[in-house]
């Protein structure tokens, strides 16, 4: 798709990984207990797992943060992920409660294992590596960023904060363990903000060619979008998505 930027499919989940002058950078680690598959991913790179450099966390999910510390451990990267995810990575205070689906798969497939943060992302907006932009995109975690690389008209990803259809559409991105979909929404709208032409997904095929303006047409269907611009296609959206799943009640109830 683009050049230096490979997806690595762990189960239902993508990682990423980017080739950059300054070593190989992953973007989310995927399921735990696939260190093996990240290792082999390197290889077919050429690569070694004391390559990477740095690993990018969009969020605290275990199927985002599954090989981090192992990964950190063997390779000596800086570990980056925003502050309002930090607990959820670092084991310090509760873990996070996996709702929803990921309770059970938690179950089965374990807990990741805690690590150190490197360095904390904090505000809406900022540069944690030479080349990337993270975005604070919350609402599917409170901590949730996404990140922009400034490669081949832009490559955006987008972390849990959006997906994409089997059609190639973007669309939201699973809602049944976000703390507040409304406000996933609106961080969605405003990735649309931006301009990139790929998007790579947690959940969910890349999308190429323009994808920046996919992201505008869902953000122009959801409720309350649009105010002034009603553009040729107003009606025409992806359904807005409450979806089946804004009643699971009993969020937070530990087990
Ligand atoms: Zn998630
Ligand atoms: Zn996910």
């Amino acid at each position: 798709m683009v050049d230096g930027v490979f997806e690595l499919s762990l189960g239902f989940v993508n990682m990423h990984l980017v080739v950059t002058d300054d070593g190989v950078v992953l973007v989310d680690t995927g399921l735990p207990r696939n260190a093996k598959r990240i290792d082999r991913a390197l290889r077919d790179l050429g690569k070694q797992i004391g390559d990477v450099t740095a690993v990018l966390l969009t969020h605290n999910h275990f199927d985002h943060i599954g090989n981090v510390a192992d990964v950190r451990r063997r390779s000596g990267a800086r570990v980056f992920a925003h502050a309002a995810d930090a607990m959820g990575i670092t084991g310090v205070n509760e873990p996070v409660e996996p709702k929803g689906l990921a309770k059970f798969a938690v179950r089965l497939i374990g807990r990741p294992e805690p690590t150190k943060l490197d360095k904390v992302i904090t505000g809406a907006e900022s540069t944690p590596l030479p080349g990337f932009t993270a975005v604070h995109t919350p609402g599917h975690t409170r901590g949730h960023v996404s990140f922009l690389l400034d490669r081949d008209g832009g490559v955006l990803f987008a972390g849990d904060t959006a997906s994409s259809t089997r059609d190639g559409k973007v669309t939201s991105g699973p809602t049944q363990a976000s703390v507040d979909p409304a406000e996933q929404s609106r961080s969605l709208a405003k990735l649309a903000g931006y301009e990139f032409e790929h998007a790579v997904f947690g959940h969910g095929r890349a999308v190429s060619g323009r994808a920046v303006e996919s992201f505008r047409a869902y953000a122009r269907s959801l409720p309350g979008a649009g105010a002034g611009e009603s553009g040729p296609d107003a009606g025409s959206g992806p359904s807005a998505e409450s979806g089946p799943d804004t009643s699971t009640g009993g969020d937070q109830a530990g087990r």
